[in-house]
């Protein structure tokens, strides 16, 4: 399989309560190394712009306002198939239905507060990936 990049969010549910090593320690060990990391604040607008493609459902205003609420680590996952890695390891967006040993699993705390963001397909990785850091900031 390819070598891939992917977005992932430390959410500001997962900040607040200092959970950022214990999930990295959770990708590393899947074997996706973290290429590029920064702690930020977002902003409503970046994080309304972010999430777009869920302007229409009725979570999304509370989706954004939780997303700048606090902190949050933005990262770039490397590894082969690391898109759908991630999505594993991250489990379902709903932490009721999330497999044994994943990070929503573990450490979400409702289907809005879930911890973490992974993008999922190829070409949405590379938009987010742009969001957030040049080809600079990124050292694989
Ligand atoms: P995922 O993050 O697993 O890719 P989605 O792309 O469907 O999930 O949704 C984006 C984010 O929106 C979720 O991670 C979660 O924070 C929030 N969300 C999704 N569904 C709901 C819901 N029914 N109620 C509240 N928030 C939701
Ligand atoms: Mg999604």
């Amino acid at each position: 399989m390819a070598i891939e990049r992917t977005l992932s969010i430390i959410k500001p549910d997962a900040t607040r309560r200092n959970l950022t090593g214990k999930i990295n320690a959770k990708f590393e060990d899947a074997g996706l190394r973290i290429v590029a990391q920064k702690r930020i604040q977002l902003t409503m607008a970046q994080a309304g712009k972010f999430y777009e493609v869920h302007a229409e459902r009725p979570f999304y205003g509370e989706l954004c306002e939780f997303m700048a609420s606090a902190p949050v680590v933005v990262q770039v996952l490397e590894g082969e198939g690391a898109i759908g890695k991630n999505r594993e390891v991250m489990g379902a967006t709903n932490p009721a239905e999330a497999a044994e040993g994943t990070v929503r699993k573990l450490y979400a705390q409702s289907i809005g507060e879930n911890s973490v963001h992974g993008s999922d397909s190829e070409e949405n990785a590379k938009i987010e990936i742009a969001q957030f850091f040049s080809e600079a900031d990124i050292a694989g």
